[in-house]
């Protein structure tokens, strides 16, 4: 239990390019669960005792999405508890293996649901509440022991090693207990400093922010983890929370495998979710800005979504590739077009692809390209017919190569290279004339 918090801050570098502030990530992955949620699922635990609530041998229930049921977990074992988790559907499997894997009982409920509807993950885990004798319901969403973690701990940790220096705290925003717990206690050491929640779309937090709007039109399934609600948890502090960002689920999870690649800092989907936020708001902040961002959990619970390319191609959150015919010929477009007429001989073709190292030469006659040579079909042809050497290439030529432009993309190039065709043309804006061969197209692909 001691080994929780006391969690690094880490200058990020790559992913925040553009913002002038000072970034720094306070990673919370090195908490003995792998998230932030063991700060505050050990202090209810501790407080639920310390009222009375927990008997010896009690069940704990709650609707987590997996990192606060992780705590919990910990915290069971450690103090002789069982756990029931209710999760929804849309959490990753992986969070759901973990769980089981250290002793809870995992409950899955669907996603797609109203929070009143008794099969909700909230309704469900209040009933099994009620049903189960000697049991505790934790409600993170309402119990302030969470954001009080937070106030206790996470809060004085980064105003200490930031030596009051920070200007700015951003946060994925779930329960709220996680900025409202640190923001309140930052804001009390400097009214200056500035909380910014980060909410997802599909989640009512910034309209409710900005207008006071409990807006249903505004509810949604969507695939971020852990941040965004549709419903208003008490551990939201509106009155610490400055600005809320929104980011689509596309944009976070592109940056969340950003954070790993370029970073090397393997975290979750909310923290791509609130570095994403932070650079669509980065023309605000300054030299002068020292922003801490929160990174709540691991990215091992993300493999087989985010940090999964199928998963991400099926959803279409991985950019297709839009490289054209100039993107093929950059690295030889100084070395021009090497071309035979049609009246040269044979002899003169195989000398120019020795010279220059390569397989086929197109053929011209009035300024035109009427044919091509390829090595594999000319060796075939010489080695039936010697005599060839010395005939004009006309004798042998294949059809003339496809011409395709410079903007043609390489989806459209891909299909008109073949056992007929080894090479395509590329017509130039400067009216000159370069090659793909399938060599270029293999080193593309
Ligand atoms: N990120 C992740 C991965 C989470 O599990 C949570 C908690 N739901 C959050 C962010 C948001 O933290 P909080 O609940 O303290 O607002």
């Amino acid at each position: 239990m001691e080994t929780i918090g006391n969690t690094p801050l880490v200058k990020l570098n790559s992913v925040v390019k553009g913002c002038k502030a000072t970034v720094l990530a306070k990673v919370e992955t090195v908490n003995p669960g792998n998230s932030i949620k063991d700060r505050m699922a050990m202090k209810m635990i501790e407080d639920a005792e310390t009222q009375g609530l927990i008997k010896p041998g009690a069940t704990i229930i709650e609707g987590t999405s997996g990192n606060t049921g992780m705590g919990l977990a910990l915290g069971c074992i450690l103090k002789g508890y069982n756990l029931i988790c209710v999760l929804s559907d849309k959490q990753s499997k992986e969070k759901m293996d973990i769980l089981r894997a250290v002793g809870a009982e995992v409950v899955v409920c669907p996603t797609n649901v109203e929070p009143e509807d008794p099969r909700s993950y909230y309704s469900v885990s209040k009933r099994l509440a009620q049903e189960t004798p000697n049991s505790w319901y934790v409600n993170q969403y309402d119990n302030p022991s969470n954001a009080l973690a937070h106030y206790e701990q996470t809060g004085p940790e980064i105003w200490s090693q930031t030596e009051g220096e920070i200007t700015h705290l951003l946060v994925g925003v779930g329960t709220g207990g996680t900025i409202s717990g640190t923001g309140k206690y930052l804001k009390e050491q400097n009214p200056k400093i500035k909380n910014i929640g980060i909410d997802t779309y599909g989640s009512v937090f910034k309209k409710y922010h900005e207008t006071g709007i409990f807006d249903e039109n505004e509810i949604y399934s969507y695939i971020t983890e852990g941040i965004g609600e549709d419903i208003l948890p008490k551990n939201v502090d509106f009155s610490v929370i400055d600005y809320f960002e929104k980011v689509t689920d596309k944009d976070a999870a592109v940056m969340t495998r950003r954070i790993a690649r370029e970073e090397g800092i393997f975290v979750g989907n909310s923290a791509g979710s609130a570095i994403a936020g932070l650079m669509q708001i980065k023309d605000q902040f300054t030299e002068d800005d020292v922003i801490v961002v929160i990174f709540h959990d691991h990215g091992s619970r993300y493999v087989g979504k985010m940090f999964n390319d199928d998963w991400m191609r099926e959803r279409g959150f991985l950019d297709v590739d839009h490289k054209t015919a100039n993107d093929l010929i950059a690295n030889h477009l100084d070395k021009g077009l090497v071309q035979c007429a049609s009246e040269e001989l044979v002899s003169h073709a195989i000398a120019k692809m020795k010279d220059y190292s390569i397989s086929q030469i197109p053929i011209t006659r009035d300024g035109g390209f009427v044919g091509h040579v390829d090595d594999t079909k000319l060796f075939q042809q010489l080695l039936d017919n010697p005599e060839l050497l010395d005939t004009p290439l006309e004798n042998v030529m294949q059809k003339a190569l496809p011409m395709v432009k410079e903007d043609t993309k390489i989806d459209d190039i891909k299909g008109l290279i073949n056992q007929e065709t080894p090479a395509v043309l590329v017509e130039l804006k400067n009216g000159k004339f370069n090659i793909i061969t399938r060599y270029d197209m293999i080193n593309a692909l």
